[in-house]
């Protein structure tokens, strides 16, 4: 995988905490408590123990140790959270655009010295009840990171990442596999065309498809021309068949050591026995090195630069004629200055977040372009950190009015500084990311310190976040002019600045095609006969190696035995709150209170459904009350923990046609804030703001222009939901509501001229939805602060009663299933589901010609709901079909980035992700079918499945979302007992049986989709819908 760069403060966003039960703080037992005990100076194992320090804000304490003959450095960071993490990071510093860092951090995981099996890495997600397993490459670091709750797991998975970091075989043949290869087209067929192959070099393909992924690559090039941040660390594709295999060994002997690597371990699990087994599996092996591997400063122009590139016409795009991008990007200071860095992103939020920022004044609602550049604001991922800020979706001709407006808006922030206000608002953001808890607060805090720590800055005085707040309340105490001054320094004064456009150029494509053709042509014409004969052979060889049957009895796996019997039980309470049901679920939120509601869409008109998405992403800021949109903007942010609607589908668990259609209202606060939050939902509800066509054209603008960003990235997404499409109503609705049609409805309206008739129609689509009597609403809080809460909902509800009008359904086939399932029919409150008796499936292939250079791929087939009995038997056959036959026909053979099968909605989904081909992939599909209706699988295959359905089903949930599934769809706990003993019970027989009922040829309704270039082959066949 190849890791975009993030801004810190996009990092923070992900900094939350899973925290315990609160009293378990205090046990002398906890894990916090026990690292407490470790001495400076302290020698464990090898290490050396440097520093022991509490973060209160974290509830965490930090021990930071050293490797003794080595050097390697490790950070503990010991917190009574289940979900222990581990990761290794290198420091891999490429000095050109073959990709090294990206096709080794894809070749470690092949293989290794004592497990020497193919593939380890994707055999383990089979073995293990892993919660996160993967691998990153970021400019400058490589990184492996994986999480589980289970302690045999974690030493079995450790035992693993060790060995394939420090010890890989790196093969000639996982260097082709994975990196590039030259083939013939067919590698069966001599005389067929010899063609680039390998994972990396098509990932590279598909990741360059995407305009924004491009723009960003090339900025962050020419910002930092002089060292590694020049090149492409994950491989520019004409390049990456530049590489050697030795340069691979090369740069792995002298990148992947100890000295150059930093070991993070967090959660409750003992430092000792990780440091044992560190030492014992890897380090003591080696000895210290001087890796030479330190990023430079870049050396600071005297003058700014501009630059010009290119990119691909966006058939998606809001407005065909603007499709340009521009910005201007600033390099600033050193991250390993926590407190600066600190400071420079807070000071970029002030600038360009929400509507009541500078820059968003000036750039965005004038409407000169669609939105933001896709860089913007502070970026901390480099070792000098930058600043960008522009506009994408722009004429060419607005250039220079662009640049003008950006120099304009630095001049009045440094005249005229910032609001108090928004100040508070931004740090009570601070505040409340600090106390809502996620399942993955190590894997967060991993990345979070991952780029300064690279650099040798310290990752504890980064955690230390309340240090820094205080520190910057302090010096905008003592010097009230201290933000402006420092946008005089890093944007006013500062000459090491960039400005790079951006425009699209017709043939873009069409060059790059031709490009690849010479590179091959050289490549090819430069072979003798006997070279292309051993082309041939070697590709003969992988293709055999890759079809063998592999034996992976050296690879460690936990047992079914091991899995938990029964679930957790989460309990929650049913009451009201002015005649509304309402779920209460108590839990340890850390002082944070939930609130969500479901609205029905049963009355609503059918011509209105298509507006529903473009309602719920308008409606909580256009404003509403006495406030106008910025100062809602505001309020927001001051009150809660963000505020937000959207659309909400959810198949019924027993009958296919059967669906619950409504709108989801989610919002947080501190308990403090309870009542001001249900102010602003009263005031959204009873007087929202429908009459700022300017307003609504920028959030449209905005909107559309995401969404058709989205595709390249999110393709197989579309391309499932349009397979689905015809087989359920479901499939239907989710189309409607998300999928390409969707897409393209929002595109027609950002090129209206005028948009009158749309802000006619929000208050219509409103009248429906924000009505007590299709409501439906969950809490989750503290125990200490569920009656206050339930009290302020009930307030909320009388406010909102003004809103009570019966509107007859427009549908009368509507079924009511009680919230409380032990409940008599029609005594208590209900989920109001539609049923669709009359619809009818039906067989549909569409295809949507895209400018893209790889496809993404989609069968879909009509099953069975959540509570029949052969669904547990679809999950595991969709688990084991992906691991055990599409991973290897799809991605090894086939050198799509990713495939798989996948269970959900009453549906049997098949996909692929940047996949080179596109029909083939639909008969590796019914291959797969094939393959286990013959039976060529084993007992372990089908514990390994089931191992993998239950690291999913189990994965963690955090407090904020307990009791959602059953707010949502309707699914008990009893409910989810009985699927988990049905998935317990699933054998070889069952998973045959359902193979054939289910995905045989003709024996379900099934619909397919293809998104991807221009297809002859489906051009000439009339059995496609060419989009
Ligand atoms: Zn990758």
């Amino acid at each position: 995988m190849f890791r975009q760069s993030k801004t810190v403060l996009q990092k923070l966003r992900n900094l939350r905490f899973q925290w315990q039960n609160p009293s378990w703080r205090f046990r002398s037992t906890s894990a916090t408590e026990r690292a407490l005990q470790y001495q400076e100076g302290q020698k464990i194992h090898g290490f050396t123990v440097k520093e022991v320090v509490t973060v209160p804000d974290l509830f965490l304490t930090a021990v930071k140790l050293t490797h003794d003959n080595t050097g390697a450095q490790y950070l503990h960071a010991a917190r009574d959270d289940k979900n222990n993490l581990f990761s290794v990071q290198l420091r891999t510093t490429p000095m050109d655009n073959t990709g090294v860092p990206h096709i080794l951090e894809h070749t470690v995981l092949c293989g290794s010295e004592k497990y020497p099996c193919r593939d380890p890495f994707f055999k383990m997600l089979n073995r293990s009840l892993s919660t996160f397993m993967n691998a990153f490459t970021a400019s400058d670091f490589t990184m492996y990171p994986f999480s589980t709750q289970n302690g045999k797991d974690f030493q079995n998975l450790l035992s693993v990442y060790l060995d394939a970091v420090f010890f890989p075989c790196l093969r000639e043949l996982d260097f082709w596999q994975e990196g590039w290869r030259l083939e013939n087209e067919n590698p069966t067929d001599p005389t067929s065309p010899l063609v680039f192959k390998g994972v990396v070099f098509n990932e590279m393909k598909g990741a360059f498809s995407d305009n924004e992924r491009v723009y960003a690559q090339h900025l962050q090039n020419k910002l930092y021309p002089d060292h590694t941040y020049s090149v492409v660390s994950g491989g520019e594709p004409l390049a990456i068949p530049d590489l050697s295999w030795e340069q691979l060994k090369h740069f792995h002997a002298t990148h992947y050591h100890p000295s150059n690597a930093r070991f993070f371990t967090y959660g409750d699990l003992p430092l000792e026995q990780h440091l044992k087994q560190i030492q014992e599996e890897a380090l003591s092996k080696f000895e210290r090195t001087e890796p030479d591997t330190a990023v430079p400063n870049q050396p600071h122009w005297d003058r700014p630069r501009e630059d010009h590139v290119t990119c691909s016409p966006d058939a998606m795009s809001p407005d065909a004629a603007k499709q340009n991008t521009l910005c201007m990007s600033y390099l600033l200071g050193d991250i390993t200055d926590t407190f600066e860095g600190f400071t420079l992103s807070l000071l970029s939020s002030l600038m360009i977040s929400g509507p009541n920022s500078p820059f968003y004044k000036t750039l965005i609602e004038p409407k000169i372009g669609t939105n933001f550049s896709s860089v913007v604001g502070y970026d901390g991922s480099t070792k000098e950190a930058s600043f960008s800020i522009g506009l994408q979706g722009m004429a060419e001709e607005d250039t220079e009015k662009v640049k003008q407006i950006i120099v304009q808006t630095i001049d009045e922030i440094i005249a005229n500084g910032f609001e108090e206000e928004r100040i508070e608002a931004l740090l009570h953001k601070i505040e409340i990311q600090m106390k809502h808890q996620s399942t993955s607060f190590g894997l967060s805090l991993a990345s979070y310190i991952a780029s300064c720590w690279n650099h040798d800055g310290d990752p504890v005085q980064l955690l230390k976040i309340s240090d820094s707040v205080a520190q910057f309340r302090q010096a905008l105490k003592d010097n009230p002019r201290f933000l402006q001054e420092k946008v005089l320094l890093y944007f006013k004064d500062n000459t090491h600045r960039l400005t790079l456009s951006m425009s699209p150029d017709e043939a873009y494509l069409e060059k790059q095609v031709k490009a690849e053709e010479e590179k091959l042509q050289k490549k090819v014409q430069a072979l003798s006969e006997s070279d292309k004969k051993d082309i041939y052979e070697k590709g003969l060889e992988l293709l055999s190696v890759q079809s063998k049957i592999q034996d992976a009895s050296c690879l460690p796996a936990l047992k079914v035995s091991d899995i938990e019997p029964t679930i957790a039980v989460t309990p929650v309470e049913m009451g009201t709150a002015g005649g509304v049901p309402v779920q209460y679920c108590e839990q340890p939120t850390n002082g944070m209170v939930y609130f969500r509601a479901m609205c029905s869409l049963n009355t609503l008109p059918e011509d209105l459904k298509l507006y529903v998405p473009l309602f719920c992403s308008v409606i909580t800021k256009m404003g509403c009350g006495g406030l106008d949109y910025r100062q809602q903007a505001q309020q927001m942010e001051l009150k809660t923990g963000g505020m937000s609607i959207s659309t909400s589908v959810n198949p019924d668990y027993s009958n296919m046609d059967m669906y619950e259609q409504g709108v989801l209202l989610s919002s947080s606060c501190l308990e403090r804030n309870l009542p001001d939050m249900f102010h602003l939902w009263s005031d959204i509800f009873n007087s929202p703001h429908f009459d700022d066509e300017e307003r609504l054209r920028v959030l449209v603008m905005m909107s559309a222009q995401e969404l058709a960003n989205g595709i390249s990235y999110s393709g197989h997404m579309y391309a499932m939901t349009r397979a689905a499409r015809s087989l359920t109503p479901t499939g239907e609705l989710q189309e409607t509501f998300g999928g390409m049609e969707q897409v393209k409805f929002m595109k027609r309206i950002a090129e209206m001229p005028d948009l009158t008739q749309i802000l006619r129609t929000l208050p219509r689509i409103k009248r429906h939805i924000l009505n007590p009597l299709n409501m439906r609403c969950a809490v989750n809080s503290t125990p200490q602060k569920m009656s206050d809460a339930a009290g302020q909902l009930d307030n909320f509800m009388s406010n909102v009663a003004s809103n009570k009008k019966d509107r007859k359904p427009v549908r009368s086939d509507i079924t009511e299933r009680p919230l409380d399932p032990l409940a008599a029919p029609g005594s208590g409150p209900s989920r109001k589901l539609i049923t669709e008796p009359n619809f009818k499936p039906c067989q549909m292939k569409t295809f949507f010609p895209m400018p893209f250079p790889i496809n993404f791929v989609s069968e879909c087939i009509r099953t069975v709901p959540f509570t029949h009995e052969d669904y547990a038997s679809l999950n595991i056959l969709s688990r084991m079909m992906t691991a055990k036959y599409l991973h290897r026909e799809i991605r090894e053979k086939g050198g799509a980035y990713g495939g798989g099968a996948r269970v959900g909605g009453g549906l049997f989904t098949f996909y692929s992700y940047r996949d080179p081909n596109s029909v083939q992939t639909l008969s590796t599909f019914r291959k797969s079918v094939d393959w286990v209706r013959s039976g060529q699988f084993t007992q372990q295959d089908i514990d390994e499945a089931k191992l993998s359905v239950f690291s999913a089903v189990d994965s963690p949930v955090a407090p904020s979302n307990k009791g959602m599934g059953r707010f949502l769809s309707g699914i008990t706990d009893e409910l989810k007992q009985a699927h988990r003993e049905r998935l317990f019970a699933v054998t070889d027989k069952s998973l045959v049986d359902v193979a054939g009922r289910y995905l045989g040829i003709g024996q379900r309704t099934c619909g397919v989709a293809i998104l991807g270039p221009e297809n002859d082959t489906i051009k000439k066949d009339p059995s496609w819908v060419v989009k």
